[in-house]
């Protein structure tokens, strides 16, 4: 049996109305900022939330843009977390910022009790990442950064539909960004972002950062950059926003019967389910957890047709990019996340599994450990 990771096939299997809404394009032309990118934005804040979004031309950008629009700029720090995806550490390198950065918990998010020690005169903002899909105890840290007076910028890249107590993730910072590349659980056809923000002032900023700092046709206030969604990704989002709800409950439903199965006392001694916390809405971007043998098992899931990964083998403090970049991480800076790199797995979590392919995988990580 197949058990892909990607889903994209099956998810634009019937792609009639995307296509008809295109064609309906084309009568107009409206390639940038069409009317596609508003009505994506109004459905975008109303699902987060959120009073104002708006659309970029990624997620990267969706971060670097609002560290800008808060003050952030050459040679400032901005604390995060090594344990991410390298593009949020890329949006601080971006604006010729400083990342500094702190260990994560057990559960993959930011240790948030380690970032008052890591802010320094030179701190601008904090720039916390909802890893895989899981928010950040974001209650604590905005008392951190009020008590700092720090602005801060949600990473929710892969975090749509996140929560903690109802509350979408994007919502608790200044800014939050989010991204709609094919990977993500709300997705288009290619590049996309979205930033979202409570603030009038960071909103202002934003449109003109967005689109070369121009207030008006010919008046540019500020030098801005070259970052919008374009009109043929909005018409992708404006189909998948109605069903991001249904996609998500269905990976959350994924996620749960992992757990339950991963739990199992036959598999105690050789693999561990990361603890899930209350009131926190998981949306599992990746599905992660902890396995004796890493490796082994890795290969045992692939050779059987499970397309499983790593969400990652190295750390970013563990990156060339960071040495040539003139930081001085070493080698047992972050422990947590250090060890989350040797032995931790991801396993297809998508919405279009069937319950045989669930099965199937846990079968396989039974069959590994477990001589008959
Ligand atoms: C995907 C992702 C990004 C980058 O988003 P892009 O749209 O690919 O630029 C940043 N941070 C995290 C945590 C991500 O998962």
């Amino acid at each position: 049996m197949k058990v892909e990771y990607s889903y994209l096939k099956d998810q634009f299997a019937s792609p009639e109305p995307i296509l008809d809404a295109m064609r309906e394009q084309l009568t107009r032309c409206e390639f940038t900022f069409g009317k596609e990118m508003v009505e994506f934005e109004n459905h975008f804040a109303k699902y987060t939330g959120a009073k104002y979004a708006l659309g970029v031309g990624s997620g990267t950008d969706a971060l670097k843009l609002s560290l800008k629009a808060v003050g952030v700029g050459r040679g400032d720090e901005v604390v995060t977390v090594t344990q991410t995806f390298i593009a949020t550490v890329g949006a601080i390198a971006e604006l010729g910022a400083i990342p500094v950065f702190v260990d994560s918990n057990d559960d993959f998010s930011m240790n948030v009790d380690q970032v008052e020690a890591a802010i320094t005169p030179g701190t601008r903002a904090i720039l916390p990442v909802h890893y895989s899909g899981n928010p950040v105890d974001m209650k604590k840290l905005m008392k951190i950064a009020g008590k700092h007076n720090l602005p801060v910028v949600e990473d929710a890249c892969c975090a749509i539909s996140a929560a903690i107590n109802g509350k979408h993730v994007g919502n608790f910072g200044q800014a939050g960004g989010f991204s709609l590349h094919p990977l993500k659980n709300l997705n288009v056809w290619g590049d996309g972002g979205v930033v979202i923000t409570n603030s009038k002032a960071v909103y202002d900023k934003l449109i003109l950062l967005r689109n070369h700092g121009l207030a008006t046709r010919d008046d540019a206030e500020i030098f801005g950059y070259n970052s919008r969604l374009d009109t043929v990704q909005a018409i992708v989002g404006n189909y998948l926003i109605e069903q991001v709800e249904d996609i998500t409950n269905k990976r959350i439903a994924n996620a749960n019967y992992y757990d339950r199965e991963l739990s199992a006392s036959v598999l105690k001694e050789y693999v561990r389910v990361p603890e899930r916390k209350k009131g926190f809405r998981h949306v599992y971007h990746m599905y992660m957890f902890y396995a004796k043998r890493r490796d082994g098992l890795l290969k045992h899931l692939c050779d059987a047709g499970i397309e499983a990964k790593v969400h990652y083998p190295k750390a970013v403090h563990m990156q060339n990019c960071c040495k040539n970049y003139g930081l001085k991480y070493k080698p047992g800076d972050f422990p947590v996340a250090e060890n989350q790199c040797k032995n931790i797995i991801t396993l297809p979590v998508h919405q279009h599994l069937r319950q045989e392919q669930l099965d199937y995988v846990i079968a396989k990580v039974k069959e590994f450990y477990i001589v008959k």
